[in-house]
């Protein structure tokens, strides 16, 4: 038995709000994955549900360490006691740690963890028994696709892992996703994802094919039709897979002799606050990973 509690933190990066699930047994513990922002009335939330089936919180499975998924686990572990279960390469505060194939128990309430790097370096999906349902933060979300920013995204580990998904547990009866509705058809979901990746990526190599082009240059082109409020965090998406393409010595990059321009500059250095409220802002530039300023412009073509 699962019951989704959307978190009241919608955003262009949130959709709705992060889901945040309980998971029961047939006794009177729940686990609860992902507690969401800092928000003790979502904490509050959490447990009154919890409540409403005669069960408490006695479990905390986060799904990665993002700022709309994680810090709500401190909040409600002080509320309920429970221990907080994390990725091993996690950086926020938790109890356990769970790799791999380990559970996470409460009562008869059950998970088995999956390593599932690439969104984040930290990132776990769990999976209830008999594969009736696979919660899986950002790695797979209700609608849209979700950004793979470096330095935390890694793109070919996201790819690996969406590929691992489908071939392992493509027959899982639904995704319970960080963001959005739940999807009933789990391999055909796999499939769109893993399709688009491709796509993206041959669109950026075709271009880099008939001339050295920067960042910029691809956002403009490839993400034409999408809204310029979006640009910066397509510029992220981009570099994620040229780093990618470099590592593997598709792609070659050399430093402009030049500033970049203000319009390049505001796809490079983006102020979110003028897209998104101030704490979805701080959200959006850790998960885009827009800490840190970009004043030298490369220029990539293929190796
Ligand atoms: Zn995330």
């Amino acid at each position: 038995m699962v019951i989704r509690v959307v978190a009241p933190n919608p955003s262009p990066m949130t959709l709705d709000g992060t889901n945040s699930y309980l998971v029961f047994g047939e006794g009177d513990r729940a686990i609860a994955i992902d507690p969401g922002p800092p928000s003790d009335a979502h904490c509050d939330a959490l447990i009154a549900r919890a409540a409403t089936r005669g069960a408490t919180i006695a479990a905390i499975a986060v799904t990665h360490g993002h700022p709309d998924h994680a810090p709500g686990a401190a909040i409600l572990h002080a509320k309920t006691g429970a221990p907080v279960y994390a990725h091993a390469n996690a950086t926020f505060p938790h109890d356990r740690t769970v790799g791999e194939g380990e559970r996470v128990t409460a009562g008869d309430a059950e998970l088995t963890a999956l390593d599932a790097q690439g969104h984040a370096r930290d990132h776990l999906v769990f999976l209830l028994p008999d594969r009736a349902g696979m919660f899986t933060g950002d790695v797979v979300i209700g609608r849209g696709t979700v950004v793979i920013a470096p330095p935390n995204g890694d793109m070919r580990a996201y790819q690996a892992t969406l590929r691992r998904l489908r071939d392992d547990f493509g027959d899982a009866a639904v995704i319970f996703g960080g963001h959005g509705d739940p999807i009933a058809d789990v391999r055909g979901k796999l499939d769109e994802y893993i399709a688009h990746r491709e796509r993206r990526e041959r669109e950026i190599v075709q271009l880099l094919g008939d001339a050295e082009r920067t960042i910029p240059d691809l956002v403009t082109e490839i993400y034409r039709d999408v809204a310029e409020m979006l640009w910066p965090a397509a510029a992220r998406q981009v570099y994620a897979y040229l780093i990618a393409l470099e590592r593997e010595g598709r792609v070659r990059a050399r430093t402009l002799p030049r500033a970049p321009t203000d319009a390049e500059s505001s796809i490079l250095n983006p102020d979110l606050s003028r897209i998104v409220d101030a704490e979805s802002a701080a959200v959006a530039a850790a998960e885009l990973g827009f800490d840190r300023r970009v004043d030298a412009l490369d220029a990539y073509a293929l190796a």
